[in-house]
């Protein structure tokens, strides 16, 4: 019998409604595939056998009924895993922190319950940085995950879990959130397609929040049309999030058009590992082979963007884990024995290192006296980057950039010096202030490890994006799984 966990989510949904094979006997395989991968990668915090299986037999059962396509759905049997900080009734959502160690939500993040409408099957909950502070995943209660394509190097982060269940077939797709490109980052890392949508087009309703202003959830898969079916799921608006767009979000397509206007932005490629800036040149290369105008192009105030992230993404987070403080939800203790303060700051000492470092920097920067001179400052380069943009899409329908500056590395090389891991999301966090798409595309490999092409449409074009990531997957035939 066929591998059916190397399927794409397009080739099982075929094969269930066709029957093929039919959705028990894939998610029987997928489920095994976990099994026996699963200590060597650590990508899940929780698998649940028992309600895949079960969801798994119902999905038969419509097909064996003869029910309405539509009933079936359009991701009829397709595993996917979610990221750890997005909620799943009846399944703990940790946020990879001891805060949230028991924590089980009382309702369906909006993107989870899309997903079983769609007739998708939830296996599990996916390993990510505590509450996705960080780009590697190593920041984990439960251990980092592992790469699959080299098992002594991290996977990225902070959607770690995400990307290397995908790689290392253990889902056939997933969901990350991505902040600061923590989709992004760990796609590039493991050699999957993984996308940050336009601001507002995904529901962040049941999304723990981190920085909200600049996270969006987003899907991963093998290939672009993978993606694209899980955000014909997804997309669109939803009334318990006010920032989701009221036009509604079209059907994604992958088919590719020629003659794209490419820009690579050169201050993204400027002082990066050269094994990567040479794999992102031979990507210009292949569009420009395939009759796209593809030219290099430069974006000022990109130089502001990592400090101007960090700085609002801190303020956000400060804010919005002010809320774990045990009494609303927590584990279990006795807060009467306590003084407020003392009691406070027992439980707030649950947090890890870098959720710590974070919220006493928000804090500071949004402090009276610091306000103007960090917190203010941040958001006029937020602005000065969305209006240099604007030029650039009026010249452009895209434009390109490493995803990562850095090949995956080995665990431990970074976790000590918080600077060195927050100078790594430099080419990532530019989508997230400004609200635009990002997409990261398996591009090549060196010393076999992975090297993402990030490619970046303005607001709400999502389907040039996937057009023309379609066109460099098709052209430049990237290798897709490591051999595990
Ligand atoms: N690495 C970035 C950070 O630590 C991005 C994280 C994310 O996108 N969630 O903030």
């Amino acid at each position: 019998m066929v591998n059916l966990c190397s399927l794409t989510a397009e080739q099982v949904v075929e094969g269930v409604k066709n029957n093929h094979f039919s959705a028990v006997e894939y998610i029987s395989q997928i489920l095994e595939r976990i099994e026996k991968i699963e200590s060597q990668i650590n990508a899940f915090t929780i698998v649940d056998a028992n309600g895949a299986l079960k969801k798994a037999l119902s999905i038969d059962k419509k097909i064996r009924d003869g029910e309405d396509e539509k009933k079936i759905g359009s991701l009829a049997g397709v595993a996917v895993g979610i990221k750890d900080n997005i909620c799943t009734k009846g399944l703990k959502t940790t946020c990879a922190s001891k805060i949230l160690e028991d924590y089980v939500s009382p309702y369906d993040a909006t993107v989870v319950k899309k997903l079983k409408e769609s007739g998708a099957i939830i296996v599990g909950k996916l390993n990510l940085d505590e509450f996705a502070m960080g780009s590697t995943t190593e920041f984990s209660r439960y251990g980092a995950t592992h790469n699959p394509w080299n098992i002594n190097y991290v996977a990225g982060g902070s959607s770690g879990g995400s990307a290397a269940s995908v790689a290392a077939l253990e889902c056939t797709v997933s969901i990350g959130s991505d902040t600061g490109g923590s989709v992004r980052c760990p796609a590039s890392f493991c050699s999957v397609v993984g996308l940050k949508p336009t601001y507002g087009r995904v529901s962040r309703f049941g999304l723990i929040s981190y920085a909200n202003s600049l996270e969006q959830i987003g899907p991963m898969g093998k290939t672009v049309a993978d993606t694209v079916m899980v955000m014909n799921s997804i997309a669109g608006m939803d009334d318990n999030d006010q920032t989701t767009l009221n036009n509604g979000a079209p059907k994604y397509t992958t088919q590719s058009k020629r003659n794209i206007r490419i820009g690579l932005v050169k201050e993204l490629v400027e002082g990066i590992e050269p094994e990567v800036s040479k794999c992102i040149y031979s990507a210009m290369d292949v569009f420009s082979k395939s009759d796209c105008k593809c030219e290099e192009t430069s974006m000022k105030s990109v130089e502001f963007a990592l400090a101007s992230y960090y700085t609002i993404a801190m303020a956000e987070a400060s804010s919005n884990l002010a809320r774990y403080d045990n009494i609303r939800y927590g584990f279990e203790s006795n807060p009467d024995s306590y003084e407020w303060n003392a009691y406070f700051a027992k439980i707030r000492s649950n947090f890890g290192e870098e959720v710590k470092r974070r919220i006493i920097t928000g804090t500071y920067v949004l402090s009276s006296e610091y306000y103007g001179k960090y917190y203010l400052k941040a958001q006029k380069v937020r602005t000065m980057l969305k209006q240099e943009l604007s030029a650039l899409y009026k010249i452009y329908d895209i434009l390109i950039a490493p995803t990562m500056p850095v090949l995956p590395f080995k665990f431990g090389e970074k976790i000590d010096d918080p600077l060195k891991m927050y100078m790594i999301d430099i080419d990532t966090v530019v989508a997230n202030l400004t609200g635009i798409p990002a997409i990261s595309v398996p591009a090549g490999f060196s010393k076999g490890l992975p090297i993402g092409l990030q490619i970046m449409a303005d607001e709400l074009q999502e389907q040039t994006l996937f057009e023309t990531a379609s066109l460099f997957e098709s052209t430049a035939n990237v290798q897709r799984s490591p051999k595990l």
